[in-house]
């Protein structure tokens, strides 16, 4: 029995994944080799509709530019020996010659000595003339003649015909991409069409049963399709011309026949999500039916990205990238741009970088190369990189990074303090006028709102109270928002301020018990009464909150000894409590009155919480800083939070 006839077990399907990973270094080489070198098609286009192309032959001038010698100024075209004795005690007098020499107007007649021809910016300077003489720098005087009381200097104010761009010369070169300022120069010299790389097709599939298109209701367990979006615009912004061809439900046969009508239409094809090796994952199997050679890299030690998988049917790239939306972001740029900006006529994407110090230990996993998101803030010392991924499901951890830090295949870490490379997302870094480092509240948005329409940069990043703290003590941020509470003083948040922080009163939260509003287990009971209704009946299941959060010191409080089931399901988010509830998952859980009136929930207050900011002293007289307290002492601000549910202390 050959070992294809056995049922695979999942250990066969790791060892198969593991034994075929390439060092990304390899992979890349592998598959340019496959993929180049090859033609780069051209097409013409308009002036008007080449925004943005690469041109894809050298462009010579065709003409001088200017095409004459011009007048730079308004004023009289001269023989520059004829004011040789010039000066302000000896004036000359020059006749004027019968002719104005307008923009657009050809002279006529010769400046012979001893006279003078008016002229505009812009017209052509006629024959004999060798300067121009500003008119401010001239008198009238009678019987059609001036008098000039200084000297000119030959070729003065003179811009000499091909001076800006002679004929001949070598104006653009292949590759160039096409700005506003390169259109200019094309238009200066009469081109009115320009042979450029013609953009690649590359047809765009999502795959995955899961998957609805943004703008249609979500039904229950499913998600909306981010790599569509996210790859079509990739696709674009790097010189490819995208065809975005929606989702395919995991079925072998319509996804071939998606698969093949792309391929068919197109010069590349990437799709998205099933990359695993596992039974589901059919693109890959797929792709070995569709040209030679197939696949040549499926695994790579990246992070994230490893089930990346790389092919080249009959001279087509065939790419699959994976389903989580960061990582196909990642591996997309990292590893498919360089391709698709080839076969574009594009030269390599040139990204800004910065060197910022790293804050704390990052752990990473040997053996592959891990890019990690990064929020830079400006420290005490210079920049600083704070690690902002959420995991390579997240979405979100790329909108607020403003680079990524790399790190080596042979590192398990990135040590505090590591004076690390940054690869900006942006072309420039914007540090944050104010910068909050700390606890998470969704009220803390409602008052950074003014800060934001007046032009002020803020960023804030949740790290948790005692985070917060620390980087507030290594001079990382200005305002650290905490909830602690002090077992001993039973008061919140004063009691763990150190030297150079003081407290700045933020609002109260009210935690209570979430449940479906018309649970007759719950309704009308005291939050004690309720978690006792809930420890009474076998069936009921909580939702609990991770270790150190705060709330789980509320949630501890009212369990005693108890541990019911769903005690061990602790998510790390308000939300995602009243999430759980909401869906049926749990019956009961403990969060604060505005997520839980925002999902439609029952809720019985329990306790009020002091949300507080420890603003760092040294500090204080910034002037974002200074904004932020006016803000939340505002009469704005503290109405917002009383809308959202929250008070203002
Ligand atoms: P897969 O590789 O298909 O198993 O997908 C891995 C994870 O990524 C799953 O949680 C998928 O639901 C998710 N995923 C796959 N494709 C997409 C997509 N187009 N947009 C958002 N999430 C996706
Ligand atoms: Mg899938």
């Amino acid at each position: 029995m050959t070992n294809t006839q056995q049922p695979r077990t999942r250990e066969d399907v790791e060892q198969d994944q593991f034994l075929t990973v390439l060092s990304r270094e390899e992979a890349l080489k592998r598959f340019e080799a496959a993929l180049f070198p090859r033609p780069v098609p051209a097409e013409q286009r308009r002036l008007a509709d080449a925004l943005g192309c690469a041109l894809a032959q050298d462009i010579v001038a065709p003409i001088d530019v200017p095409p004459f010698d011009r007048s730079n100024v308004d004023g009289f075209a001269v023989r520059s020996a004829d004011l040789a004795s010039s000066g302000e005690a000896t004036p000359v007098r020059l006749m004027l010659n019968d002719e104005v020499i307008a923009c657009g107007v050809a002279p006529a007649r010769p400046v012979l000595s001893g006279t003078a021809t008016s002229i505009a910016t812009g017209g052509p300077v006629p024959r004999g003339a060798d300067a121009i003489i500003m008119v401010e720098h001239t008198q009238p005087a009678e019987l059609r003649a001036i008098e000039i009381r200084r000297a000119a200097s030959p070729g003065q104010f003179v811009s000499y015909a091909g001076s800006d761009i002679a004929r001949g010369e070598h104006l653009l070169r292949a590759g160039t991409v096409i700005g506003s300022r390169e259109i200019g120069m094309l238009a200066a010299c009469g081109i009115a069409q320009v042979s450029v790389a013609r953009r690649p097709r590359v047809a765009v599939i999502s795959t995955g049963d899961e998957l609805m298109q943004p703008g249609l209701a979500l039904r229950p367990a499913a998600i909306y399709d981010t790599n569509g979006a996210i790859v079509t615009a990739a696709v674009r912004e790097n010189g490819g011309e995208a065809v975005f061809l929606g989702a395919i439900a995991d079925d072998e046969a319509s996804l071939e026949a998606a698969m093949r009508e792309a391929l068919e239409s197109s010069d590349m094809l990437v799709l998205s999500g099933g990359t695993s090796k596992g039974a589901g994952d059919l693109s890959h199997r797929i792709i070995a039916r569709l040209g030679k050679p197939g696949i040549i890299a499926h695994g790579i030690a990246l992070k994230p990205g490893k089930p990346l998988c790389l092919a080249a049917c009959d001279g087509k790239p065939v790419v699959i990238l994976p389903g989580f939306p960061t990582s196909a972001m990642f591996t997309f740029h990292d590893m498919i741009v360089p391709v698709l900006r080839r076969m574009a006529g594009l030269p390599p994407r040139s990204d800004a970088k910065v060197t910022a110090r790293v804050p704390v230990r990052i752990a990473s996993e040997i053996g592959r190369t891990e890019f990690v998101m990064v929020s830079l803030v400006e420290g005490d010392g210079g920049l600083i990189a704070y690690p902002s991924g959420k995991g390579s499901g997240a979405i979100t951890s790329f909108a607020q990074a403003d680079g990524f830090l790399k790190i080596d295949a042979l590192a398990d870490q990135m040590p505090a303090g590591t004076e690390a490379e940054v690869t900006l997302f942006t072309p420039h870094v914007r540090v944050p006028d104010l910068v909050i480092v700390g606890s998470h509240c969704t009220g803390l948005d409602l008052v950074t709102a003014q800060l934001s329409r007046a032009g002020l940069v803020v960023r804030s990043i949740a790290v948790g109270s005692l985070g917060g703290l620390a980087a507030a003590r290594r001079g990382e941020c200005d305002l650290a928002p905490i909830h602690l509470f002090d077992e001993t003083t039973e008061s919140y948040n004063a009691p763990f301020l150190m030297a150079g922080l003081e407290l700045v009163p933020g609002w109260r939260r009210m935690q209570g018990i979430v449940f479906r509003a018309g649970d007759a287990r719950f309704e009308g009971l005291s939050a004690q009464d309720a978690v006792r209704a809930a420890l009474a009946d076998p069936a009921c299941i909580m939702v609990n909150r991770n270790q150190g959060a705060g709330t789980r010191i509320l949630i501890d409080r009212l369990l005693g000894e108890a541990r019911p089931d769903g005690y061990w399901n602790q998510p790390r988010s308000h939300n995602a409590v009243a999430a759980a509830v909401a869906q049926h998952r749990a019956d009961w859980g403990m969060t604060i009155a505005p997520v839980a009136d925002a999902a439609g929930l029952g809720f019985i207050a329990f306790a009020e919480e002091h949300y507080d900011l420890a603003l760092v002293t040294a500090r204080k007289q910034r002037p974002a800083v200074r904004a932020f307290l006016a803000a939340l002492a505002s009469e704005e601000g503290r109405a917002a939070l009383t809308r959202a549910g929250f008070r203002p202390a």
